[in-house]
């Protein structure tokens, strides 16, 4: 079992996921985590579906023996992250994530500047995970990125699905202070906690339990 055992990136069948949210928790029960992430992808959801999966996972989760918490995962585009105020009232975090095909790294950066000066962003998602079909952006990018991350305090996540960002990436987001969380992007119960290679970099990087963006409940 990983040290700080959580998952903060996790769908069920509110979007593209096949497991309930109730199998989710149960899955990362028995995986000994302590806190789980339910975020299905946004354009999933309505007004109407978005109050039923926030009081489903507060039901589940106040049943449950570890902390869960009702995210969602918005979609970076040229016009920002597409979660609406009213949803990101609602939940307790969101992950902005680029999932449109992109031509070049520096459209991809722009991208995800527009996340990081959004007040309703919490994490950005899977950070790189286009970069081999499209290529690195440049070193000036990513101290960009990592400037605007650390003065808006964002966060990264380290997704095992894509595994990114890179070591060098993670350890930089360490030396200054910008928090991190662990990604399964589990679309089934059974891969709910699969997040050794996110605790591997983050260990490889030095991190510690204040470098976690969910430390109070790990
Ligand atoms: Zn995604
Ligand atoms: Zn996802």
């Amino acid at each position: 079992m990983p040290k700080f055992a959580h998952d903060a990136h996790t769908h069920t069948v509110y979007s593209d996921g096949i497991g309930g949210i109730a199998e989710n928790i149960a899955a990362a029960e028995e995986k000994g985590l302590r806190l789980l992430g339910i975020t299905d992808h946004v354009h999933y959801l309505s007004e109407r579906t978005l109050s039923r999966y926030v009081r489903e996972i507060k039901r589940w989760g106040g049943e449950a023996e570890i902390t869960v918490l009702a995210g969602i995962e918005g979609n970076l585009t040229f016009n920002g992250v597409d979660v609406p105020d009213f949803m990101a009232r609602k939940l307790d975090y969101v992950i902005a994530s680029v999932h449109e095909w992109l031509e070049s790294p520096s459209q991809y950066i722009e991208l995800v500047k527009l996340a990081l000066i959004d007040e309703n962003v919490t994490v950005i998602g899977h950070f790189g995970a286009n970069f081999p079909h499209i290529g690195y952006p440049t070193l000036e990018e990513l101290e960009e990125v990592l400037e605007l991350a650390e003065a808006n305090g964002k966060a990264f996540e380290i997704s095992s699905r894509y595994r990114v960002p890179d070591l060098e990436f993670v350890r930089e987001c360490i030396r200054r202070g910008i928090k991190l969380t662990f990604a399964s992007d589990a679309h089934y119960p059974p891969a709910v906690g699969s997040v050794s290679w996110s605790e591997k970099v983050f260990r490889k990087a030095g991190g510690r339990k204040e470098d976690l963006l969910f430390e109070e409940f790990l």
